[in-house]
């Protein structure tokens, strides 16, 4: 037996605290084993699980099918590089382009090696396609927005905390604030030399802002008019999270689940990471069509692991999973509840000012100052009360539960959460 087996909370917290870098501050629960919507820590603690993996888990943890798919794969063959082509990677290519209605993928991944590659795309389009004098190429982003980590991801964030002490910075963005299509429309109008639009559907980090209806359809519009690739960050709204496939057709009023081939709102650049290997594997891709993709030349870009055998397998699993499971519907229907069930509490509470979101991808603002503590205090009773969320930037607490769970499970959640927020009621 491992000595690994045989752990106390408290005594892997130490070690982790002692050997590991200090890049994260988790909450204190250390965890064993998954199943489903549910999650046991190493004394056999039972918790409903409300982030997963920040939207990474939406197939419910050791999804049997996901999990067999990747025990099977590597059985057989794990890693060959792209050096040399593998029985797996291009069958997932056509699988995952005709699920998302797309020419081509480039597979990578984490999502931050996603969003680098779609930005390496996207100015290498406005080089060679639309004539963009070469270094020239700026992209526009976001006020608030979360792509990932790297220098240059850091270099177009306004989180001082993750930006600090890392500069210098990468050149070519031009930030706006969100939400404001006049802001994109205002730099289109007087630049052109604008090779992309760096979008988030709904800003998730940023604590799950939901943008004005229309607001997608009309910067794809804009987009369209001037030129310019609409790139859609969906690494962690897409994938059925927020009751639509994707999200970015989610604001849209057609009754389609997946509207996935309609141009008014379909991504020219599709980001995916998280849910695409059901969380069990790093797996994250960019989609487009030929006219944008065929940039890419052998040698210009790669990746050791993009597109390796296991994650191949595990990706197509994952995907089917969502459309077996009907992991879209569920997400949409119990999301529509679980704001209904809040939205009563919250009527009379002092605590909470509102809930906002889209199917299993919703917040709560609490009603206090943006630098107290009490979103923290309140997921350490989350906690202690079997249901495990973490605060977002601000006093906000982000509820994303696996899309796998039952309308039982919900109303079960809705009753610790709302119990939970009165004991914190004065
Ligand atoms: C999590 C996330 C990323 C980064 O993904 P990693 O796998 O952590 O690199 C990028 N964009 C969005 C919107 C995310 O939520």
């Amino acid at each position: 037996m491992s000595v690994l087996n045989a752990i106390s909370s408290k005594e892997a917290i130490e070690l982790e605290y002692k050997y590991g870098a200090h890049n994260y501050h988790p909450l204190p629960v250390v965890l064993q084993r998954g199943e489903g919507v549910f999650v046991w820590d190493v004394e056999g603690k039972k918790y409903y699980d409300f982030l997963s993996a920040y939207s990474s888990v939406n197939q419910g943890h050791c999804h049997p099918k996901i999990v067999n798919a990747m025990i099977e794969q590597a059985q057989k063959l794990t890693l060959t590089s792209r050096a040399f082509h593998n029985d797996q990677l291009g069958a997932y290519e056509e699988f995952i382009t005709s699920y998302f209605g797309y020419d081509k993928v480039l597979p990578m991944n984490t999502g931050a090696e996603a969003v680098e590659t779609a930005l390496k795309i996207s100015r290498r389009w406005g080089y060679e396609v639309k004539g963009i004098p070469e270094n020239k190429g700026k992209i526009i982003v976001c006020e608030n927005n979360f792509h990932g980590r790297t220098t240059t991801i850091i270099s177009f964030s306004n989180d001082p905390v993750a930006r600090k002490n890392f500069g210098p910075y990468t050149e070519g963005f031009i930030k706006i604030p969100y939400d404001d299509v006049d802001a994109l429309e205002d730099i289109l109008k007087t630049h052109d030399d604008i090779a992309g639009f760096l979008v988030e559907p709904m800003q998730g980090e940023a604590g799950v802002y939901v943008p004005a209806e229309d607001y997608l359809i009309k910067t794809k519009a804009l987009c369209a008019q001037y030129n310019v690739l609409f790139i859609a960050d969906e690494v962690q709204t897409g994938i059925a999270r927020t009751g639509r496939l994707l999200a970015s057709c989610g604001n849209c009023s057609c009754p389609q689940k997946d509207c996935s081939e309609s141009p008014d709102v379909k991504p020219d650049v599709l980001i995916l990471g998280k849910a695409l290997s059901g969380g069990v594997y790093p797996v994250s891709a960019v989609l487009a069509n030929n006219s944008i993709m065929d940039v890419i030349t052998p040698g210009s870009h790669g990746s050791t692991f993009g597109g390796n055998p296991i994650a191949a397998a595990v990706a197509v699993a994952a995907l089917e999973v969502i459309k077996d499971d009907e992991l879209t519907e569920n997400a949409d229907r119990l999301g529509k509840l679980f704001r209904a069930q809040l939205n009563q509490y919250i009527a009379t509470s002092s605590i909470v000012k509102l809930v906002r979101g889209k199917g299993l991808l919703n917040a709560i603002v609490i009603n206090d100052t943006e630098d107290s503590d009490t979103a923290c205090n309140i997921c350490l009773k989350l906690r202690d009360n079997g249901l495990l969320a973490k605060p977002t930037h601000g006093n906000i607490i982000r509820f994303a539960p696996p899309l796998v769970m039952t309308e039982d499970q919900l109303l079960e959640c809705v009753g610790i959460i709302v119990q939970t927020l009165k004991s914190f009621e004065v």
